[in-house]
């Protein structure tokens, strides 16, 4: 099986697709693919323990529920939020 691979940001190059995980304060994890032609980082998303959480519950869910598509929305909710806490307070400009 081909290995993934995506775009990179910075240089406009193909790059084997990694996903690697960094861990930040308050127990919030960075999860990242980093290129192998520039070495920039393209941040796919970040968690906390809260959606964790969620993601688990979203996990032991069945197909077509209601439950899950309520558990799925609220996750990408989060997730969406804490981007934006997280980047707005750097000097992250990497979605520009
Ligand atoms: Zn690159």
């Amino acid at each position: 099986m081909a290995k993934e691979k995506y775009v990179c940001n910075k240089c406009g190059k193909h790059t084997p697709f990694v996903q690697e995980v960094e861990n930040l304060p308050d127990g919030v994890e960075r999860h990242y693919a980093g290129c192998q032609s520039c070495g920039y980082q393209s941040t796919i998303f970040y968690i906390d323990s809260e959606i964790k959480s969620l993601m688990y519950q979203q996990k032991n869910t069945a197909f077509g529920t209601k439950k899950k598509e309520r558990l799925t929305k609220q996750i990408q909710g989060l997730m969406d939020d804490l981007k934006q806490k997280i980047e707005s307070k750097g000097e992250n400009d990497e979605n520009k």
